[in-house]
């Protein structure tokens, strides 16, 4: 089995990728399981070293992953570039951990008390195709920093950056078998990394859908499970927030990577008296994103990654979510599509409540914070969100009254590695990223000792 990878900004062939089937994949957890008892053993200093040293190979091929993540995925350069960094920002920051896993002793009658992070054994690590490279090292720097061995399976359309990753593990010196990038179909490979009873969690980023069924899988070994799942957040415009500000970012905010983005604020939500106004400002910074050619350095905006996505995002288009305005796109060959601002009719329609992951926006207005909070958090996501006031303690209510994970006042912040991810509701369970995800990469163990 194998299958043919397309550049989605000119529908070319790039290559054709061979598949791996389910005794592969048996194959390759027995090597890993045999590669995380030599890799847990090992003095804490030297596995340090050993990511460190994978952190140095990732720094030296940069151009590499962000070029295949141009072709790819028609991600421009720029984010490439930024998202290969992040990669190895991620590989420095949890090289830190083997030496910091500290445990805890804990008073008690009698002796000594204390607490120890075990590794879990073999951690699958499944991705979606929006931001593949990111989205693994998120999953497998902390589990490998814990002590784990990693198999890693890359969506279907959007494998290279993960499989050059998995040339530079073996490349910087990190044991053979430890961590494998494994390209296939999710229901192959994804669905043995549920089944497969020595891989003890899965950590799955993708549809909800997927991840619901994922779950389910894992509940019959009671399989350990990391889920980050769908979005549709909310851009909050208060009338007495920096209006020029806040429209001027919008755009990025929902529009980068295509819209292509977990966290995508795809809801705009303006007071009402400061509706009018925030259109007429939104509209000439939506003309503005420059669309186009991902190789060039001056691109914010590719195409969509594939025929199929093309399709899916362009049915919200319809006559009960009249289109405000669009930006422009390239014609001819590649999956473009312009960014567009949708106005609604109706708060319930599906471009208001369904993740279209493309670069599709609402823009509906809200008559106070009781109402603002009813309507950020009447869907069935949680992921992000942003906020705009002068008023600090507004900011602080709506903050705390949003049902989402990661919130920004007055910014649309990004992912930040040292910063904890993840949704509240059915955008996911559990978090990456920041100072304890290895921890949910780890057993806690208790040990007493009698003092007599
Ligand atoms: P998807 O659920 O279709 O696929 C994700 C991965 O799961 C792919 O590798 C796929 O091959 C695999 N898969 C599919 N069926 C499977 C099965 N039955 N068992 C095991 N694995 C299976 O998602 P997608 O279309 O690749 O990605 C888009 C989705 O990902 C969006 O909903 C987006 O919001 C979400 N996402 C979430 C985050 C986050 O951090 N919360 C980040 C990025 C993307």
């Amino acid at each position: 089995m194998s299958y043919t990878v397309i550049n989605p900004a000119t529908e070319e062939a790039m290559e054709t990728v061979e598949h791996v089937d389910l005794e592969g994949v048996d194959a390759a957890v027995a090597l890993a399981t045999k590669a995380q008892k030599e890799w847990a053993r090992l003095n804490p200093a030297d596995r340090a070293a050993a990511l460190r040293r994978f952190a140095d190979a990732v720094d030296g091929d940069v151009e590499t992953l962000a070029q295949l993540e141009v072709r790819n995925s028609g991600h421009p350069i720029g984010q490439a570039r930024w998202e290969a960094e992040h990669v190895r920002n991620v590989l420095e920051y949890y090289a830190a951990t083997p030496e910091r896993m500290f445990g805890k002793q804990i008073p008690v009658a009698g002796g000594i008390d204390m607490t120890f992070q075990e590794p879990l054994g073999v951690v699958g690590v499944i991705t979606p195709w929006n931001f593949p490279m990111t989205i693994a090292a998120w999953g497998f720097a902390p589990a490998l920093a814990a002590g784990n061995a990693v198999l890693l399976k890359p969506a279907e359309w959007t494998p290279l950056s993960s499989i050059r990753l998995g040339q530079l593990a073996l490349e910087s010196g990190l044991p053979e078998g430890l961590f494998q990038v494994l390209p296939g179909k999710g229901s192959i490979v994804g669905e043995r990394f549920v089944t497969h009873e020595s891989i003890r969690k899965v950590v799955f980023t993708g549809s909800t859908e997927v991840g619901k069924k994922i779950m389910a899988g894992c509940a019959h070994q009671v399989k350990r499970v990391t889920l980050e799942l769908g979005g549709k957040s909310a851009n909050i415009v208060f009338a007495d927030a920096d209006l020029e500000k806040a429209a001027a970012t919008a755009p990025y905010a929902v529009f980068e990577n295509a819209g292509q983005d977990c966290c995508a604020r795809s809801r705009i939500l303006v007071e009402r008296k400061a509706y009018d106004r925030f259109l007429e400002l939104l509209e000439p910074a939506v003309k503005g994103v420059k669309v186009g050619d991902p190789t060039l350095e001056s691109t914010e905006m590719g195409p969509l990654v594939s025929k199929g996505h093309f399709d899916s995002v362009s049915s919200f288009i319809d006559s009960d979510a009249p289109v405000a305005f669009r930006g422009s796109a390239p014609e001819g060959d590649g999956f473009w599509f312009a960014p567009t601002v949708l106005t609604p009719t109706s708060r319930k329609h599906r471009s208001m409540t369904e993740e279209i992951f493309g670069p599709v926006v609402s823009v509906v207005p809200f008559d106070d914070e009781a109402d603002a909070l009813e309507l950020t958090n009447s869907t069935e996501y949680g992921l992000s969100g942003s906020i705009w006031t002068r008023d600090v303690g507004r900011a602080i209510r709506i903050a705390r009254g949003v049902e989402s994970g990661n919130l920004s006042v007055n910014s649309h912040s990004s992912v930040r590695y040292n910063t904890p991810f993840g949704g509240f509701k059915q955008s996911g369970l559990g978090r990456e990223l920041g100072p304890d995800a290895h921890l949910a990469f780890t057993e806690t163990k208790n040990v007493f000792i009698p003092a007599d």
